[in-house]
C-alpha cells in the first residue's frame, strides 16, 4: 500500500537521490524538525565511490554545523601547486592552502546520521504529481509516498527535472576526465618524493592533467596509507570518439558513460600510450601505475528555474558545474543550507521559502557554470579548427590555470559576494 494513504505530516520532505546533495538536504532539514525520507536508486551503500575531492571552507562549515567533526583527518593539506611541462620540467610553482579529501569522507558520516528506515536503496523514482494538498512521488517498484516538499537531488540526469523541464539537457563539453588512483606505497620513492605532497598540473596543448594526494582506503590519512589521485581532462569528440569509448568488448554502446569494468582493454592501452606521449614523464609514469582507470564525460547544465510548486531542484540536478571549479559538492551543501535557512526564516511557509531559495541559488549556479566554461574553454576548443579559436581558447597559461582552477569560493569575487 505504501505511504500514500497516510495523513501527510505538515513538515515531511521526500528527497530523491541519496548522494551528497541528498544527504546535505536530509540532514539540514532534519535538524530544523522536518521528517525526511531519502530514496536512492543505487542498490547499496555509495561509500565505495572512491573519488577525491577538493574542499572549500564553506563546505566544511556546513558539515561542521551537522555536528560532524572537522579535523586533520578530513583530508590531506596541500601547500603548493606545481606545473610541469611535457618534458618534465617544473615551469611554475605557487603556494596553495587546500585540503584534498575524499567523497566517501563526507558520505559516510552524513549517511550514518539518517536512520535506515528513512534512507532506502534500490528505490528509483519514476515521477511525481502535485496539487494544493501535497506532492506524491512514484517509484519503480510500484510504491508511492506523499509529502509537503519534494527535493530533487538526483544529479545530472535527474528524473524529476526531466518531468518538470524536459527541454533542459546536459551539454557535453567535448572532453572527458580520465581518472586513476595509486596507493602511495606503490609509488616508487623518487616519484613519491617529487609529486606526492603537491597538487600538480601538466598542460600540454589541449590537455589538463591534475594530480593530488587524497585519503586511502576507509578514508585513511596516515602516511603510508594514502593515495595519489589523477584527473586528466582529455578532448574526445562527441560524435564518434565518445560512443567508441563507451562501447564494450561485445560491441554494445552504453551511451555517454560506461562502467569501469566494461572499458575495453584497447581503450586503456591507448590512453596509457597517449599519457606517455603527451604528459610529463614522471606524471605519466605515476598515472600508468593506477590499477584501475575510468573516465567521466564532462557536462554542464543550467536549469532556468529551481522551483515548481512544491518541487525543488538541488545540487547537480539544478546546475552542473565543470569540475575545474572544484565546487560541485560545496555548491550542493550551500544549496541545502540555503533551503534550510529559508524554511526557518519564513517559519516553514514553504511558498516564500522556496522563492527565496530559487532567487539566491539561481544566481550562484549561473555564475559557477559560467566560471567552469571559462576554465574549460581551451579544452572544449580542441574540437574546433585552430583558425576558429579565440586567443583564450588557443593558449592555456600555467600561471593562470594554477591560480584559477579549484580556487576557494571566497577568492572568486562573483561567487564570494553571494555567500556572505
Ligand atoms: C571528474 C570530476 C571531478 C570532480 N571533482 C570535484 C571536486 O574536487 N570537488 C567538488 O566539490 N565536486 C567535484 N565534482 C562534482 C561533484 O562530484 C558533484 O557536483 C556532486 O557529486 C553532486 O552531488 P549530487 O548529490 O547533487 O549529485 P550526484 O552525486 O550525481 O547524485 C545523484 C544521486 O541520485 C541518484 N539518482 C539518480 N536518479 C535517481 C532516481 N530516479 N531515483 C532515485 N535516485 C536517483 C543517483 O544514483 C545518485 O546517487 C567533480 C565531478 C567530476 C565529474
Amino acid at each position: 500500500m505504501g505511504y500514500a494513504m497516510e495523513r501527510v505530516k505538515s513538515r515531511r520532505a521526500i528527497i530523491v537521490g541519496g548522494s551528497l546533495g541528498g544527504l546535505f538536504a536530509a540532514n539540514l532539514l532534519r535538524k530544523i524538525g522536518w521528517e525526511v525520507h531519502v530514496f536512492e536508486s543505487a542498490g547499496k551503500e555509495l561509500a565505495s565511490r572512491g573519488a577525491g575531492i577538493a574542499t572549500h571552507q564553506e563546505l566544511l562549515t556546513v558539515v561542521n554545523g551537522l555536528g560532524i567533526t572537522i579535523d586533520e583527518s578530513i583530508g590531506i593539506r596541500v601547500g603548493s601547486k606545481l606545473c610541469y611541462d611535457s618534458a618534465g620540467n617544473m615551469v611554475h610553482q605557487v603556494p596553495a592552502d587546500r585540503i584534498m579529501s575524499a567523497w566517501s569522507r563526507f558520505y559516510r558520516p552524513m549517511r550514518e546520521l539518517i536512520p535506515d528506515t528513512h534512507y532506502r536503496f534500490a528505490m528509483p523514482a519514476t515521477g511525481f504529481k502535485q496539487d494544493a494538498d501535497g506532492v506524491t512521488v512514484f517509484f519503480q517498484n510500484g510504491e508511492e509516498m506523499s509529502a509537503n516538499l519534494l527535493i530533487a537531488a538526483d544529479g545530472l540526469r535527474s528524473t524529476i527535472r526531466q518531468q518538470l523541464m524536459p527541454y533542459v539537457q546536459p551539454h557535453y563539453a567535448g572532453y572527458v576526465a580520465w581518472r586513476g588512483q595509486v596507493d602511495e606505497k606503490e609509488l616508487p620513492e623518487a616519484l613519491h618524493r617529487e609529486l606526492f605532497d603537491y597538487q600538480t598540473f601538466c598542460l600540454p596543448e589541449g590537455e589538463m592533467m591534475i594530480t593530488n594526494p587524497m585519503p586511502g582506503a576507509n578514508d585513511d590519512v596516515r602516511p603510508g596509507f594514502r593515495r595519489y589521485n589523477f584527473v586528466w581532462y582529455h578532448p574526445v569528440d562527441g560524435d564518434r570518439g565518445l560512443p567508441d569509448l563507451c562501447t564494450d568488448a561485445t560491441g554494445h554502446c552504453h551511451g555517454t558513460s560506461i562502467a569501469h569494468a566494461l572499458i575495453r582493454p584497447d581503450v586503456i592501452e591507448n590512453i596509457k600510450d597517449v599519457a606517455h606521449r603527451l604528459l610529463a614523464p614522471q606524471i605519466a609514469k605515476a598515472f600508468c601505475l593506477s590499477p584501475r582507470f575510468f573516465f567521466q564525460p564532462i557536462f554542464d547544465l543550467e536549469s532556468p528555474r529551481l522551483v515548481e510548486g512544491r518541487v525543488v531542484l538541488l545540487g547537480d540536478a539544478a546546475f552542473v558545474v565543470r569540475p575545474h571549479v572544484g565546487m560541485g559538492v560545496a555548491k550542493a551543501a550551500l544549496d541545502a543550507q540555503c533551503l534550510a535557512d529559508a524554511l526557518v526564516f519564513h517559519k516553514n511557509d514553504w511558498v516564500r521559502a522556496l522563492g527565496q531559495y530559487e532567487q539566491a541559488r539561481l544566481t550562484f549556479g549561473q555564475r559557477a557554470v559560467a566560471r567552469g566554461r571559462w576554465l574549460g574553454a581551451h579544452l572544449e576548443a580542441q574540437n574546433k579548427p585552430r583558425s576558429m579559436r579565440t586567443k583564450e581558447e588557443l593558449h592555456q597559461y600555467p600561471e593562470v590555470v594554477a591560480r584559477e582552477v579549484g580556487k576557494q569560493i571566497k577568492e572568486i569575487p562573483e561567487l564570494a559576494e553571494l555567500v556572505q
